[in-house]
């Protein structure tokens, strides 16, 4: 099979056919799709394009023997999670996959997963192209925001309150069950199973930030370097009760901040360095009801004068090294 019927076989699709999980509501705006050389593409009347580009790479960003279906499914979420960082709208998608041989049993089951998790997202695929080399997967996602209304890491103020959208840790608890360096109960192997290969992306939470948030970001390097991106593009500093940081530790029953206990150090880690969890990490003013726009939502801190990001355990400030930060 060459290139072009691998593409035409397992990543084109017809449009126009009855089933309805294939129509989104923007399908006019793709004047030409996957086939031609190019994509012609309609950007909705008084919006801004934006876009993002993700590459992962087997071995080191999933696990080489990983299940297609569930790679695809993390490919593109991880990847549209940044729209959602921006407050931004899913529309497209482009595809580059780097295949060591054509294996049609994975090649169906990676195409099934990538056209259901897209269209989760209302998002379509408008070309791409395949290479021979170790499996490595690109998506750039494009989206649309109301002109001036994309939310950016740069507009935090002193006085907003900062905000995750949900649990931290779970990225890097995931990929050490998954590298085998932890050993969970069934349970919890599940959630984390799950939490790595389909993190959720906040689109409908970025579109509701637009109107609220000063700044947003998705943590995907680990909460404090990403914290701290918004912290220095906004040219503000900011203190974090780390005890008010969500977290699923509960699942494998233990206690946080035990500290003899290696488990409750690393879990200190994976919330504060690990990365991976695709929750937003935004400001607000403070006046702003954030907490009735979703249930998951934490209040963990404020924006303050100064620079970096300042860590407090019971109103103490602590150094980052106590907490287990690794800088890297
Ligand atoms: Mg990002």
């Amino acid at each position: 099979m060459n290139e072009f019927e691998l593409i035409k076989r397992y990543f084109t699709r017809d449009v126009e056919s009855d089933d309805d999980s294939e129509s989104t509501d923007h399908n006019d705006t793709v004047a030409i799709g996957v086939g031609d050389d190019c994509a012609v593409l309609n950007v909705p009347v008084d919006h801004q394009l934006v876009v993002s580009i993700d590459t992962l790479i087997a071995g080191v960003h999933f696990p080489k023997q990983s299940e297609a279906y569930a790679v695809a499914q993390r490919a593109f979420s991880v990847c549209v999670s940044d729209l959602a960082a921006m407050g931004a709208e899913p529309l497209w998608f482009t595809l580059a996959l780097t295949l060591p041989n054509t294996n049609e049993t994975w090649l169906e089951k990676f195409s099934m997963g990538l056209f259901d998790i897209a269209d989760e997202y209302n998002c379509i695929l408008v070309g791409g192209n395949t290479t021979r080399g170790p499996l490595s997967i690109s998506i750039q996602v494009h989206g649309a925001v109301p002109s001036g209304q994309a939310i950016t890491r740069s507009g935090a103020k002193v006085g907003d309150l900062v905000y995750v959208s949900g649990p931290l840790g779970d990225g890097a608890a995931a990929l050490a069950m998954l590298d085998k360096r932890v050993k969970f109960n069934d349970e919890a192997n599940e959630y984390f199973y799950s939490r790595f290969f389909w993190p959720e992306a906040k689109i409908d939470l970025g579109l509701k930030l637009r109107e609220i948030a000063t700044s947003a970001i998705d943590i995907s390097d680990g909460f404090l370097a990403d914290l701290n991106h918004i912290c220095t593009a906004s040219k503000v500093a900011a203190e974090i009760c780390v005890e008010k940081l969500p977290h699923s530790q509960h699942r494998i029953d233990q206690a946080m901040f035990v500290k003899d206990d290696s488990l409750g150090i690393k879990w200190q880690q994976w919330i504060l360095s690990g990365g991976d969890d695709y929750q937003l990490c935004f400001t607000a003013p403070a006046e702003a009801n954030v907490e009735a726009l979703d249930q998951h939502i934490r209040c963990i801190g404020k924006i303050v004068e100064g620079q970096g990001v300042l860590c407090t355990l019971d109103g103490k400030e602590v150094a980052l090294s106590r907490l287990g930060y690794q800088h890297f």
